[in-house]
């Protein structure tokens, strides 16, 4: 079994999810992302390609202020896919509804492009990489299961909690207590899957 390292820096802008995987990943200190490093632009073409562009940039920079020393780097990417729109909208979901797009927007078109599907399944998906020391990685992948409302449900969450039933609830995310949707989220289930191969798993 591999040392658990102490602490893993997030490749990410957005502080609140380095607090929420330290939730998760008990033992690991997860810090945002110093001052002064920067993310490059998620040009991938999958969840995985993009976070591994952010995790390989923050380890370069960091490999270039302390040769040999870099701490581990983790970044994540996530959206929805619908099954009955082959996917989409994928690694575009926080835009789906056009460049600064807002939630109620991209919900608002989802409904529209689903109007009539039969089929309304749908999975939230978060892929994590994290680059160790030596610029070597591990890759998980977490999927949260569901599908998609007729309509809104009361408001609460971000992004798309509105609209998405997880399998065997009748609730949508956004009427759920946060630890639960913490419990069963995709980012869960891919921290998890990290804190696993960390661990030499
Ligand atoms: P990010 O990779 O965390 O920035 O997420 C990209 C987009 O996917 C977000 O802007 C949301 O539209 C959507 N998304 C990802 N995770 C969730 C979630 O847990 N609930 C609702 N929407 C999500």
């Amino acid at each position: 079994m591999a040392e658990l390292p102490s602490r893993i820096i997030l490749a990410s802008g957005n502080p609140n999810k380095a607090r929420e995987f330290e939730a998760i990943m008990a033992g690991i200190h997860v810090e945002p992302l110093p001052a002064g490093l920067t993310l490059p632009p998620e040009t991938g073409d999958t969840f995985e390609e993009n976070a591994r562009l952010k995790a390989q940039a923050v380890h370069e920079q960091l490999a270039a202020r302390s040769p040999g020393e870099a701490p581990w780097v983790m970044a994540d990417d996530s959206g929805i896919e619908v099954q009955a729109l082959g996917g989409a909208p994928g690694i575009y979901s926080a835009r789906y509804a056009g460049e600064g797009a807002t939630d109620a927007d991209n919900n608002g078109k989802l409904l529209a492009e689903l109007a009539g599907a039969d089929d309304r399944s749908a999975r939230f998906v978060c892929v994590l990489v994290a680059v160790a020391p030596d610029g070597g990685e591990l890759v998980s992948e977490g999927i949260f299961e569901g599908s998609i409302a007729h309509e809104p449900g009361a408001a609460g969450g971000f992004g798309y909690d509105p609209l998405f039933i997880p399998a065997d609830y009748s609730l949508k995310v956004s009427e759920l207590p946060a630890e639960e949707k913490n419990r069963i989220s995709h980012r869960a289930r891919a921290a998890l899957g990290m804190l696993d191969k960390l661990r030499g798993g």
